[in-house]
């Protein structure tokens, strides 16, 4: 459904924040694109949503397709158009205006009114706190619920594309998982979802295929599930890997009964 060739990215002229990055979102799938503070996660999903400029940034090199059209050097309305949509990082709602009045702002970019009357009740099944809230101004509603809220913006518009920008930021924990919930259900809806996260678990969990990038590169892809077991993720991303730790653990227990032993053998002769 989505792909990325070779693509490179530039704010101003020094930085080069992505490099050469190829990627595929299937149809129907979830991408999980992880990586540390800096790495360009948040700037693919600019590439992606063609809001590069806004930042001062471009694509210097390589092209984005989206269902066999070009849509790098779109305009960011008409990329909506097209289906893809972006929940930026930081669950931007408009604080002031209510659930029901975000949710109708949302829907300004869908292509019918038909398709608008389906995605509002789409949003009344993944989310019924926010028609228990709708006229409760959103700048009041808890961090989770924002979050909901501004997916609930994006969906909207009836995307065929999602693209997430850390939903999981700064959500206790059981909020996070009720967010990786809401993920996995909207993808078996139909919708593709692109996902940038810091939180791997969670991302691992959701995800069908995942990259993770440093410093603007590609550095492993592939399967979710196989990603979530290579040791080169488990070490930088997951905190250790179970199997090698209870491992290493147990070869030291038993190097340090083996010293024991040796210690104990020389007092007793
Ligand atoms: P984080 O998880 O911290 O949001 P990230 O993986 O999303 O990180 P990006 O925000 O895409 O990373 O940043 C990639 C690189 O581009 C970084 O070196 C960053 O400093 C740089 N960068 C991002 N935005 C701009 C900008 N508007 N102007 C100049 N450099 C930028």
């Amino acid at each position: 459904m989505l792909s990325a060739r070779g693509l490179s990215v530039r704010y101003g002229r020094s930085v080069e924040a992505l490099s050469g990055v190829d990627l595929e979102v299937p149809a129907d799938g979830v991408l999980a694109v992880l990586g540390g503070n800096g790495a360009g996660k948040s700037t693919l999903l600019r590439a992606v949503s063609g809001t590069l400029p806004l930042h001062r940034g471009a694509v210097s090199a390589g092209e984005i397709v989206f269902d066999g059209e070009r849509i790098d050097r779109l305009d960011p309305a008409l990329i909506v158009r097209a289906g893809v949509v972006a929940v930026p990082e930081g669950r931007q709602v408009f604080a002031r205006m209510t659930v029901e009045e975000n949710l109708r702002a949302g829907g300004l970019g869908a292509r019918s009114a038909e398709a608008r009357s389906s995605a509002r009740e789409r949003i009344e099944r993944l989310f019924p706190v926010l028609t228990e809230r709708a006229g409760q101004r959103a700048g009041l509603l808890s961090g989770g619920e924002q979050q909901m809220l501004a997916i609930g913006r994006a969906l909207m518009s009836d995307p065929r594309l999602l693209l997430l920008d850390e939903p999981s930021l700064g959500l206790a924990p059981q909020m996070v998982g009720r967010i990786a919930r809401v993920i996995r259900e909207i993808h078996e809806q139909g919708t593709a979802v692109v996902l940038v996260e810091q939180n791997a678990t969670m991302a691992l969990q959701v995800a069908d295929h995942a990259v993770v990038l440093e410093v603007g590169r590609v550095a492993l892809s592939g399967p979710a599930a196989e990603l979530a077991a290579s040791d080169d993720v488990q070490r930088l991303y997951l905190g250790g890997h179970a199997e090698s730790q209870a491992q290493a653990e147990s070869e030291e227990a038993e190097a340090r009964a083996h010293r024991s032993t040796r210690t104990l053998s020389r007092w007793t002769g």
